[in-house]
């Protein structure tokens, strides 16, 4: 039987990153939390400056990335950036200096936010090649490219920040809240016409925009039926202080 050629891929997904430590977001970490002023230190400028302008254009998917199982079998999966985690931290720690104890577990968070958005992808893929095979989801990715179909990354978005601020008490979640939000106002998403939208109302979307028939539990990492597979990437150009405080943080 020949295999069609693979279609023409958005550059980010075209192959697994190097160097990608497992990782279990919900289970895994570190006993204590980093020093957060390591985080905001001004030596994360190098986290800025691989992340923050794409982080606008690309949205999460600079953050991490989802290998489709269909491109790798040996190493699809979800992948978190180290610079995205430090990134993120630089971003939101500044604005939540009043909550010490949710400063501990920020890069956890943050880390486990950028799985749930990853994790909307995997469950897509796995609707679509269960009903038009094998490489369908290869194709939906080349059509959308740069990025995924555009409720299927709203959903992500939505689903990123309910990671996020899942079990804070409500002063802190608000205050959690309002910094994630004004991180994703740059994302392509918070300029779509559907921003706003409940995460139900958004789950309608995806289905009508890419004829499925999910749930929103289908699409939450938390209620994943199966081990996901889930990677850290370590960054070589991230500083010795920055890199080793997120790993001690997501690895132990
Ligand atoms: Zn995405």
């Amino acid at each position: 039987m020949s295999r069609n050629p693979l279609p023409k891929l958005p550059g980010w997904v075209s192959r697994p990153p190097e160097l990608t430590p497992e990782l279990n977001v919900l289970e895994g970490g570190g006993p204590a939390g980093p020093d957060i002023s390591i985080l905001v230190d001004p030596a994360n400028d190098v986290a800025y400056k691989m992340i923050g302008g794409a982080y606008g254009v690309l949205g999460a998917e600079v953050l991490g990335q989802y290998v489709p199982r269909a491109l790798d079998p040996q190493r699809w999966g979800i992948y978190v950036r180290e610079a995205g985690v430090a990134w993120l931290c630089s971003r939101v720690a500044t604005q939540i200096y009043r909550y010490p104890k949710l400063q501990d577990d920020l890069p956890s968070r943050l880390a486990r936010g950028v799985a749930a958005h990853h994790y909307v992808h995997l469950a897509v893929e796995v609707a679509v090649t269960a009903t038009r095979g094998h490489t369908s989801y290869l194709d939906l990715l080349a059509e959308h490219a740069p990025r995924h179909e555009p409720s299927e990354e709203l959903l992500a978005e939505l689903l990123f920040r309910s990671e996020v601020v899942l079990g804070l008490e409500p002063e802190t979640r608000r205050a959690t809240e309002a910094a994630v939000d004004g991180v994703m106002r740059q994302t392509p998403e918070a300029r779509s016409a559907h921003a706003g939208h409940e995460e139900p109302t958004v789950v309608d979307l995806v289905n009508a925009g890419l004829s499925l028939n999910m749930t929103l539990s289908d699409f939450r990492f938390r209620d994943a039926d199966r081990p996901v597979p889930q990677y850290l990437v370590l960054e070589p150009h991230l500083p010795d202080l920055v890199a080793s405080a997120i790993r001690k943080s997501l690895l132990g």
